[in-house]
């Protein structure tokens, strides 16, 4: 195969954290009784108004001013005519309309910062985030002629951000789609779950024969639900491509799937088939008024953002880069770790705690962060007890498995188990005599310069002491005497 470049660009849905619909007052609750949200309005009957939400309205502004963008200050309101049983208004609501003329998005002109695997950042533009509706859901039953439709989803407000062809692998691709999904998580502008529908990924694709040949023929992969299913869909399009113009053909333009179980992109239809969406402004509603001030007000109460965040961390808590980059990927462990940092004499030490073995459990639990039941304080108190050498190290994984099953406080778990490190000379030095006593041959190796074996009588002064004594102390009451 010979070697071809790719071009990537994303367009991702996100649904916005409203408690009500884009232009009715219905919930927008997950998981509701079928058909129990919904109004005339949703519906799409005749004769009924649309109310924009304001609330979406200032959401949408939010994530444009993270995502760098300008702000649109008369948005306008676009019907995509399309018939799909799906929407029963025979139209959706949206902010494009095909040309410039209709084309008034809420924001546009903006970009994120990726950070490349040699540490290098590399940023990706974004053209636009227009708002629009969701529509509803059709459900097909396994017995055949039996579709149920739930009108529960037709309304909801959606932002659809949509990426410049930046994007040079698949790698990119999904290293783009976790930055799009923590801002998302960072502003509170929406839920970003993928498995719940609510962060949706469409990917173009196309490849070239070099760098800076003009960009080739782009295929469209429709609704990726995953980060993995993203790279997997990306790569084997590439491949696909290449195959197809080495072996003479040229790609056409076309919408696809990708199918998990065959690892295969699949054409759902070409160009030929593709709509005329006859888009126009929306009759029932205005050019949106956003006022400078409105953007201002919003601008001053954005929330702490994901690179701002991290960086904070290395500049207070003094913990690497890349610890920071791990301990910032989520929001609710950076919130987590930075309430914990707040309480800890060692904030270097807590990084690693938490990096190893909270985060650990935090995947091995369905519920994630959520069901850990040891709270940030305590593991900040329990890190200040290593710090003051009241417990070791090791200990600390048998307070820490402690605390995980119970919940409790490490001081309580140390006393009532009695885990407090022994840091008494005299007692060491009673415990270490009588492993010399049991061991005197090896003991007169020792002495005749054999290192070695120190270890071994750490080993055996650490096993009687059930794991308490202090290990420096140990290494250096053998030496004393040794030297005796
Ligand atoms: P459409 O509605 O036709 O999909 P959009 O403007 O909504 O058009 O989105 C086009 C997407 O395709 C953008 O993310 C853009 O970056 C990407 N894109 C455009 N040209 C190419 C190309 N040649 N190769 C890969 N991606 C492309
Ligand atoms: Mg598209
Ligand atoms: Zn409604």
């Amino acid at each position: 195969m010979s070697k071809y470049y790719p071009v990537i660009g994303l367009e991702v849905h996100a649904q916005l954290k409203t408690q009500t619909k884009l232009f009715c007052s219905c919930s927008t609750e997950f998981g509701a009784t079928p058909n129990s949200n919904v109004c005339p309005g949703c519906l799409g009957l005749p004769g009924s108004l649309p109310v924009p939400n304001n609330e979406a309205v200032r959401l949408a502004i939010r994530l444009g001013l993270a995502l760098n963008c300008e702000i649109e200050l008369n948005a306008q309101w676009t019907r995509k005519n399309y018939f799909y049983p799906d929407i029963p208004a025979g139209y959706q609501t949206t902010q494009i309309g095909g040309d410039l003329v209709f084309d008034h998005p809420i924001a546009k002109n903006g970009w994120l910062e990726i950070e490349l695997e040699d540490g290098s950042t590399k940023r990706i533009g974004i053209t636009r985030i227009h708002m629009e509706e969701d529509a509803g859901k059709l459900i097909h039953d396994l017995s055949p002629n039996n579709s149920h439709f739930d009108a529960n989803r037709c309304g909801t407000p959606l932002c659809e951000i949509v990426s410049e062809p930046d994007i040079r692998s698949p790698q990119e691709a999904v290293l783009y789609l976790q930055k799009l999904k923590q801002i998302l998580e960072y502003t509170d502008t929406c839920d970003a779950n993928m498995e719940e529908g609510n962060l949706r990924c469409d990917a173009n694709v196309s490849i070239r024969p070099s760098e800076d040949a003009p960009f080739g023929t782009r295929s469209e992969i429709k609704n990726l639900n995953s980060f993995s299913n993203l790279e997997k869909a990306v790569e084997a399009e590439i491949s696909l491509q290449a195959v197809t113009i080495d072996s003479g053909h040229t790609v056409e333009q076309c919408t696809k799937r990708y199918d998990v179980s065959s690892a295969k992109t699949i054409t759902i239809r070409s160009k030929e088939d593709a709509q005329d969406y006859r888009y126009i402004p929306d009759p029932n509603l205005a050019r949106m008024k956003v006022s400078p001030e409105l953007i201002k007000e919003i601008g001053d109460a954005m929330p702490e953002l994901p690179d701002q965040r991290r960086e904070r961390f290395v500049a207070d808590y003094e913990i690497t880069p890349y610890d920071s980059i791990v301990l910032t990927m989520e929001k609710d462990v950076s919130e987590w770790f930075d309430q914990a940092a707040q309480d800890c004499k060692n904030p270097k030490l807590l990084a690693n705690w938490v990096i190893t073995d909270l985060l650990r459990e935090v995947k091995d639990q369905e519920g994630g962060l959520a069901e850990v039941k040891i709270q940030p304080k305590q593991l900040a108190a329990m890190v200040n007890l290593i710090e003051d050498k009241t417990i070791s190290g090791k200990i600390g994984k048998t307070v820490f498995d402690e605390m995980l099953k119970t919940g409790e406080d490490p001081a309580k778990i140390i006393e009532a188990k009695g885990l407090v490190q022994i840091t008494d000379p005299d007692s060491i030095e009673k415990v270490v005599r009588e492993v010399i006593a049991e061991n005197p041959s090896q003991f007169e190796e020792f002495k005749g310069g054999k290192m070695a074996i120190k270890g071994f009588f750490v080993g055996q002064t650490m096993r009687k002491t059930g794991g308490k004594a202090n290990p420096g102390m140990v290494n250096q009451i053998l030496d004393k005497i040794a030297q005796e």
